[in-house]
């Protein structure tokens, strides 16, 4: 048996975690998880591919398994919730894994997708259920869910929660809640608005610190290369041909600023023959499981996202992550590059700054205390750039086609007559549209500077502090 057994986790659930060849506790589980059993709140402060899903799991199945209560009617008993529909599926497969010996039931709820069915999921009740916020409350209003009986309460990535404009669902799911419970705050960063909203949550917390707050991932190389914006594309391409030819890369997260930003480059690479996929806020809800599950799978080697979007992916085998446009926050920096070297191993980050992006450079800089290694542009590089094939005009291609059959992202795509579909989890965006994808004040997209930069070579003038590129 494991060093898991040191820490006073159930038989069944030391199996499971043998199953799956789990062998030490991470250093968050280790910390958190007595305190837990003890039945303590928990502020955790982790960073992605920590292994904060099992640290807040395994205590919580073990009180559960230990205390069997029964399953109440359209309730549940530990309610975890989570910023995005990936995420919470994740979780959602991950606790399923660490469950398999015990008799507990986990549902997983997000929007997107018909609410019917998880409403007849819930009749009889479960034990765990992991949702999205949006989702959550629509259900408690249709009184399919009541949340009376929850008696441990995980609130994960609750900086993403902030970012996403979830702060009012948040606070009402809250004042649902029992008072008498156990609550786990998870966030990878901690400023103090975050620590303020943990307030309403939490009572005397055990704090859990796995990393210093905004360390960097270890274990990743950092890159950069500065080029002009209209350069990155090309950069692109080349560097993920001879990667994915050579086996140097096998699959990777290419970030971009905008959802629009994200589908031009998938169709790029597709163009020139690479296999690559967008997920973001405007594709269906089946599209985005496609992608990820292609992504996943190995089919698709590149997978091309928003931050929002890709928040919390955990797919062990992502060996790089490119930062087709930097981001302006800088914090959205350490979350992006967690997403490769992920349970020990190594990992590669390289990011494309354009001469407008400087600033944020610099305060990637400053916030990770890493100075990324200067990535070269191949050799040939203006030549190579200028032979690449150029996609079809967009809106011709199969990425219509697909919108159609999936009944659309719009109106148009779906029937003039359809109304459009209330999306619980993505209705907050209009007026609070996540920061990450949201222009700057002034700022249209394409104001970035267009002369071609050379690695160390100068510029001129300086860009706005929040220059948005364009995608
Ligand atoms: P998380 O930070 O929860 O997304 O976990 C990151 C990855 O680490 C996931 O793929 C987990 O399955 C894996 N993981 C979690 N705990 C352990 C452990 N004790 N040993 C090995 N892998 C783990």
């Amino acid at each position: 048996m494991s060093y898991f057994s040191d820490l006073g986790l159930a038989e069944p659930i030391l199996r499971a975690l043998d199953k799956k060849g789990y062998a030490d506790p991470t250093p968050i589980q280790r910390q958190a998880i007595p305190a837990l059993l003890e039945g303590r709140d928990l502020l955790g402060i982790a960073q992605t591919g920590t292994g904060k899903t099992a640290a807040f799991s395994l205590p919580s199945l073990h009180r559960l398994a230990q205390n069997p209560t029964g399953r109440y009617k359209r309730a549940c008993r530990m309610l975890v919730l989570s910023p995005t529909r990936e995420l919470a599926a994740q979780i959602a497969d991950n606790m399923r894994g660490y469950a398999r010996f015990l008799d507990l039931s986990v549902q997983c709820v997000f929007g997107g997708v018909p609410i019917s069915k998880q409403i007849k999921n819930l009749v009889h009740g479960c034990d765990v259920m992991v949702a999205t916020p949006g989702r959550l409350i629509d259900l408690v209003e249709q009184k399919a869910l009541k949340l009376d009986h929850v008696e441990i309460f995980v609130l994960d990535e609750a900086d993403q929660m902030m970012d996403l404009g979830f702060i009012k669902p948040l606070t009402r799911i809250a004042n649902m809640l029992p008072k008498e419970r156990q609550s786990l705050f998870f966030s990878a960063t901690m400023p103090s608005e975050i620590a303020q909203l943990g307030q309403k949550f939490i009572t005397n917390p055990v704090k859990v610190e796995v990393a210093p707050q905004s360390t960097t991932a270890e274990r990743v190389d950092q890159f950069v290369t500065l080029i002009d914006q209209k350069e990155k594309q090309a950069l692109l391409t080349l560097t993920l041909q001879k990667g994915l030819g050579s086996g140097e890369i096998e699959s990777c997260l290419v970030f971009t600023r905008t959802k629009h930003g994200a589908d031009k480059v998938v169709r790029h690479l597709v163009a020139a023959g690479i296999e690559a996929a967008a997920i973001h806020g405007n594709k269906t809800q089946a599209q985005r499981t496609r992608a990820l599950d292609g992504f996943r799978a190995g089919r698709i080697p590149v997978l091309v996202a928003t931050d929002i979007a890709a928040r919390g992916i955990d797919v062990p085998g992502v060996s790089a992550v490119f930062n087709f446009e930097l981001p302006n926050v800088p914090e959205q920096y350490v979350h992006r590059i967690g997403r490769t070297a992920r349970a020990g191993r190594s990992g590669l980050a390289i990011s494309f700054c354009a001469p407008d992006e400087k600033a944020y450079l610099r305060d990637i800089r400053r916030l990770t205390g890493v100075d990324p290694d200067p990535f070269p542009l191949p050799r040939d590089f203006v030549e190579m750039a200028a032979r690449l094939p150029k996609p079809a005009r967009k809106g011709t291609g199969a990425e219509h086609a697909e919108d159609a059959r999936e009944g659309g992202t719009n109106r148009r795509q779906r029937g003039r007559n359809t109304k459009p579909r209330r999306n619980p989890d993505v209705k907050v965006e209009p007026a609070g549209r996540p920061r990450s994808e949201r222009p700057a004040k002034g700022q249209g997209a394409g104001q970035g500077q267009r002369r071609r930069h050379r690695p160390g070579g100068k510029r001129n003038g300086r860009p706005p502090r929040n220059a948005v590129q364009n995608g």
